[in-house]
C-alpha cells in the first residue's frame, strides 16, 4: 500500500512540474529573447566608441558634480547639468589641441614626414596651444567659467584621460614601447582592461557615496548602469575572454625541440628570419613564438594555411 501511495505522490509531483513547465515555457522564451536582444544592443552601443565614451564621461561628471557639491544649489536644478557640460567642454578643448600636437609630432604626418624641421614643428605646436588659450579666454568672455575644486578636477580629469580615445591610444603605445613582461605581448587587450577597471573603481566610489547620502537615487542607478555595468560587460566580453582565449591557444602550442628545428631547417613565414626558438601549431607549421603571438592578435587562424586554432 505504502509503495502505491508513494507512486501516486510522485505522479502528482511530476504532473504539477510538467504543468508548471508548460505554463512558464512562453515566458522563459520571451525572457531569453529579451535578454539576448538587450545584450546585442549593449554590444552595438559599446562598438560606437565615441558615443559610449561620451555618455559614460557625462554620467561620471554629473555624479561627481553631485558628490562634490560643484553646483550652486540655490539656483535651478539644471545648474548641475550645466556644470557637467562645462567640464566636458573644457576637457574637449584640451583634447582637440592635444590631438593636433600628436598629429604634428607623428612621423606619418605628411608635411613633416617629407620635410621634418624641429623649429617648424615647435612653432606649430606653440601656435596650436595659443589657439587653445584664445578659446578659453573667449569662453570666459562669454561668462563660461570653469573653476573646479581640486578633488573634482582629479576625479573627472583622470576619468576623462582613461576613457578618451586619443589618451588611451597614447597609453597603449607607451606600454607597448616599455614592453612590460606582465602584459605578455597582449597590451592591446590588457591596457583597455586595466583602464576600464580604474574607471569602474572611480565610478563605484562616487556612486556608493551618492547611495549613502541617498539624495539622487534614480540618477545614481542610471549612472551605475552606464559607468559600471556596461563597462564591466565591455571588459568581460571584449577583453577578458579574448585574453583568456589568446593565452590558452598559445599555451596549447608545442615548443619545437632543437632536433625538430634542425630537421625543419626553414625561416619563420611571418618575419622570414631564421629560427632558434619556435612554436609548432596543430597544423604542423613553425613560427617564432613572438611572431605567432603577433598574428594571434588579429585572428585565431594559422598565418600559413588559415586553419582555425
Ligand atoms: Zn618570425
Ligand atoms: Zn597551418
Amino acid at each position: 500500500m505504502a509503495s502505491t501511495d508513494n507512486n501516486d505522490e510522485n505522479d502528482d509531483q511530476h504532473f504539477i512540474l510538467r504543468c508548471f513547465q508548460f505554463i512558464s515555457y512562453p515566458f522563459v522564451v520571451v525572457i531569453n529573447r529579451l535578454v539576448s536582444d538587450i545584450h546585442f544592443m549593449e554590444q552595438f552601443y559599446i562598438k560606437l566608441y565615441n558615443i559610449y565614451a561620451f555618455v559614460s564621461q557625462m554620467f561620471f561628471f554629473l555624479s561627481c558634480t553631485l558628490a562634490f557639491n560643484e553646483y550652486n544649489a540655490s539656483k535651478k536644478e539644471e545648474e548641475f547639468i550645466l556644470t557637467g557640460l562645462k567640464t566636458l567642454l573644457f576637457y574637449s578643448v584640451f583634447t582637440y589641441f592635444a590631438s593636433k600636437t600628436r598629429d604634428i609630432l607623428s612621423p606619418t604626418h605628411p608635411s613633416l614626414f617629407h620635410n621634418w624641421n624641429l623649429t617648424e614643428g615647435l612653432c606649430r605646436i606653440v601656435i596650436e596651444w595659443a589657439k587653445a588659450i584664445i578659446v578659453v579666454i573667449c569662453l570666459r568672455e562669454q561668462g563660461i567659467y570653469f573653476k573646479p575644486s581640486v578633488p573634482y578636477a582629479i576625479f573627472t580629469f583622470s576619468y576623462y584621460l582613461c576613457t578618451e580615445k586619443i589618451f588611451t591610444e597614447i597609453c597603449l603605445k607607451l606600454c607597448q614601447y616599455l614592453d612590460f613582461d606582465i602584459f605578455d605581448d597582449l597590451e592591446h587587450l590588457y591596457v583597455p582592461l586595466v583602464l576600464n577597471m580604474y574607471t569602474m573603481a572611480l565610478s563605484l566610489i562616487i556612486n556608493l557615496y551618492l547611495l549613502i547620502i541617498a539624495e539622487f537615487m534614480t540618477f545614481t542607478f542610471v549612472s551605475c548602469y552606464f559607468t559600471i555595468y556596461i563597462r564591466l560587460k565591455d571588459s568581460y566580453y571584449n577583453y577578458w575572454t579574448v585574453v583568456k582565449l589568446a593565452r590558452k591557444t598559445f599555451e596549447n602550442f608545442r615548443t619545437a625541440s632543437q632536433k625538430e628545428l634542425e630537421e625543419f631547417d626553414d625561416v619563420c613565414a611571418v618575419c622570414l628570419n631564421k629560427m632558434s626558438k619556435a612554436k609548432i601549431t596543430p597544423c604542423n607549421h613553425f613560427f617564432h613564438p613572438n611572431c605567432l603571438k603577433e598574428c594571434l592578435k588579429s585572428s585565431l587562424l594559422c598565418p600559413i594555411c588559415k586553419v582555425s586554432f
